[in-house]
């Protein structure tokens, strides 16, 4: 069977022996006699399939009782809107733009109420992570002014190739993250947060599924709006338990394998080790290379996306074009950074890196003069 190293941003690769696992129970999981495809999703059987999801999650992330873990659909882009609608009731929030989506939520909460721009770092092309100190200074001004109902952040930009490295002080004042492109691969203080959120095509599992986890405080009075729909509306999601309406059955028995996994392979802090070593590997390599640039700032770096460029748009096209010969895949970086991008979520291993760097070696010393 020939894999190939899969260097996607998202929907990404996943763990062989998941989908291994997968492919085995396909056509009759656990001798019920049908696949999960099949399956109503109010049957005993699936009831235990999404339990088992969300108690791995939650001992994976040490989830305290007092937050809520769902598992919507609509993607990471649809929780932009729920979100306000949800968590907005004095009609103000603040958000740090530091790429693509943070901008996309930003500009999208500004239809339910005012988006305070907190920071931004779109002045040299989202390439770090504004100042914390900054930041902080801001949320405390809003705060004691007009007051913020939550501060919104995107963790890691996974267009950009950056990285919160602190997460803001927001006092009081509910910390909401999108961590779509770095849940799972490392360990994550829940009790920091009022909500995260991600995608979890990238780390968690299968595209069509996001896992909300809200602090039950927050969404216990029901959403901002009156006009929410229903399905937006976190606190009927909690009630129902992510079944409002049919879930992604199988996105989430997917969810629930990775999540496994995650925990047999030594759980987030051994993940957050393999995966910096991963990235580090390419990071110390594009510091003494001639030929490639990273486009992250240092201290901004991401622990998942890896953007770089030659500098040479033909050059980069050359590269992207000449990784298939190597079975190197999907590095071509966003066209809003141009360059290269390798992501190296958790199921990328430490020998697909390894091909990709010396690929990578082999065509600098082809190109150098
Ligand atoms: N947020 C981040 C950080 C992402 O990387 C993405 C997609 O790649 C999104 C949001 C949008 O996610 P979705 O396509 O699930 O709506």
């Amino acid at each position: 069977m020939a894999r190939v190293h899969n260097f996607s941003a998202g929907p990404a690769a996943l763990p062989t022996s998941v989908l291994a696992e997968i492919a085995d129970e396909m056509m009759d999981y656990r001798g019920c006699g049908m696949s999960v495809l099949e399956m109503s999703h109010r049957s005993s059987m699936y009831q235990q399939i999404i339990d088992d999801a969300e108690a791995t999650l939650r001992r994976l992330l040490s989830i305290p009782d007092n937050y809520r873990v769902l598992f919507l659909q609509g993607g990471a882009t649809l929780q932009f809107a729920g979100i306000p609608m949800n968590l907005m009731r004095r009609g103000r929030a603040g958000y740090v733009v530091t790429g693509n989506f943070a901008n996309k939520a930003y500009k999208e909460a500004a239809k339910y109420g005012e988006a305070v721009l907190l920071a931004s770092s779109e002045d040299t092309n989202f390439d770090r992570i504004p100042t914390m100190a900054d930041v902080n200074a801001r949320i405390a001004a809003e705060a004691a002014g007009d007051g913020l109902d939550y501060v919104y952040i995107c963790q890691n930009n996974t267009i950009f190739g950056t990285m919160y490295h602190e997460l803001p002080a927001c006092g009081d004042v509910p910390l909401v993250a999108d961590v779509s492109s770095c849940f799972l691969s490392q360990p994550l203080d829940v009790e920091r947060y009022g909500l995260i959120y991600a995608g979890a095509q990238k780390n968690a599992g299968a595209a069509g599924v996001t896992v909300v986890i809200v602090r039950d405080g927050l969404i216990a009075d029901g959403p901002a709006f009156a006009q929410t729909p229903q399905y937006l509306d976190l606190k009927t999601q909690a009630a129902k338990g992510s079944m409002l309406n049919t879930p992604n059955t199988f996105g989430i028995y997917v969810c629930g394998k990775v999540f496994r996994w995650v925990e047999q392979t030594g759980g987030l802090a051994a993940m957050a080790e393999r995966n910096w070593a991963k990235a580090n590997l390419l990071y110390d390599l594009l510091e003494n290379s001639k030929l490639f640039h990273g486009t992250a700032q240092t201290d901004s770096r991401s622990i998942a996306n890896v953007t770089f460029r030659t500098g040479d748009a033909d050059l980069d096209a050359a590269f992207v074009a000449g990784a298939a010969e190597h079975q190197i895949q999907n590095v071509k970086g966003h066209r809003l950074v141009g360059g290269m991008r390798a992501s190296v979520y958790n199921a990328v291993t430490m020998e697909d890196v390894q091909a990709l760097a010396t690929y990578m070696k082999g065509f600098e010393a082809q190109h150098s003069l």
